[in-house]
């Protein structure tokens, strides 16, 4: 069997403080992986400028004519992490056997890509990095991933456990991947339901080299609500019981105000009635807004809008695109050339 040829996905949006750091770490990773003849030496580390309003993408047209395993492409506009990634593993899909997608920042353990690379060659189509210590993050970043990890399962969602968006897929993976067209992506979820056999590999995640989160609280929060959103509809089900329960109680409660008002007790129940109007109509203004978070999805699914547009590549990578005979402009959608 030929050595695989590996491209390491890099999301990166507005990272001109870490990049000019990590970036010689995933080359050096490479140079590791090659002479230990784990990998084609044609492997490369594929930068993904996420529309970013800093120096970003100039860092990348250097590093890339100074290494030549070290190439870039630039997206039109600001997408989004889920979409960045998907961009690169469009690219990587063509250009590569197996892609590793990792974050520029430097947070996840590099080396890990060894034995990711390993699990791969003992017959694993994706391979899941798993953090086993997450002692580097806040106490509410983790407790707050744990809920929303426990949540996820209740809901039925199948997701790996600690694991975020560091792993390894093979290139059938990946093109099963880009067979799902849906808008609202959201990656952790959807590449379980891709299938074929997978792994874990344990890593110890790492603080930020430089630069700060793009993910402050706000942005977290929309983030879980898309994971359960894009995949489970326990929520509205939730909603339906919960409306059964509370009509059940109402009707117990127009009962009890109508025998009230027979003994002429009526001004008294004020209290009690102010409370379950308050009550109720909380419970009607949440379960609207859920409905609301799904007819808004079916809304933003039906438009079918492209998910992202390639502004500018690398000149390397222009070559070798054109070589495999079709060119990426939008997601995924090769454009036959000739
Ligand atoms: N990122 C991106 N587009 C965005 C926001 C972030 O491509 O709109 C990239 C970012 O450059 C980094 C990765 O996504 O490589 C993860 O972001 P970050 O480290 O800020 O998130 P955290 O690790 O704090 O959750
Ligand atoms: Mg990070």
């Amino acid at each position: 069997m030929p050595l695989p040829r590996l491209c390491i996905v890099v999301p990166c949006y507005n990272e001109q403080d870490v990049l000019p750091i990590t970036a010689p770490l995933f080359v050096q990773e490479l140079v590791d992986l090659e002479e230990k003849g784990k990998i084609s030496p044609q492997s490369c580390v594929l930068l993904v400028n996420d529309g970013s309003a800093d120096g970003t993408w100039g860092i990348i047209e250097d590093l890339s004519k100074s290494d030549a395993r070290i190439q870039g492409v630039s997206l039109s506009r600001n997408r989004g992490h889920q979409y960045a990634l998907l961009a690169g593993y469009t690219v990587a899909c063509q250009v590569a056997d197996i892609a590793i997608s990792i974050d520029c920042d430097g947070q996840d353990d590099i080396t890990a890509m060894e034995r990711m690379v390993d699990a791969y060659m003992q017959g694993n189509d994706i391979v899941y990095g798993v953090r086993s210590d997450r002692s580097s993050d806040s106490a509410f970043k983790r407790g707050s991933a744990e809920l929303f990890y426990r949540i996820q399962h209740a809901m039925g969602i199948e997701s790996e456990f600690n694991h975020a968006d560091y792993r390894l897929m093979s290139r059938r993976a990946l093109s099963a991947l880009l067979k799902y067209h849906e808008a609202n992506v959201f990656l952790r979820g959807l590449i379980p339901l891709v299938g074929f056999s997978s792994t874990t590999v344990e890593y110890v995640r790492h603080e930020r080299m430089a630069g700060e989160s793009h993910y402050p609280f706000r942005k977290m929060l929309a983030f879980a609500l898309d994971g359960i959103t894009s995949f489970s509809i326990q929520p509205i089900r939730f909603i339906t019981f919960f409306g059964i329960i509370a009509s059940l109680l109402s009707f117990v409660g127009m009962i009890w105000a109508f025998v009230n008002a027979l003994l002429g007790n009526t001004v008294s129940g004020w209290a009690s009635l102010a409370c379950l109007v308050c009550f109720m109509g909380g419970i009607q203004l949440m379960s609207l807004g859920i409905i609301g978070e799904y007819v808004g999805k079916t809304y933003l699914e039906t438009k079918r809008r492209p998910r992202f547009f390639i502004e500018k590549m690398t000149p390397r990578l222009r070559g070798e695109q054109r070589a495999a005979s079709g060119s990426v402009t939008s997601d995924g959608a090769s454009t036959k050339r000739d």
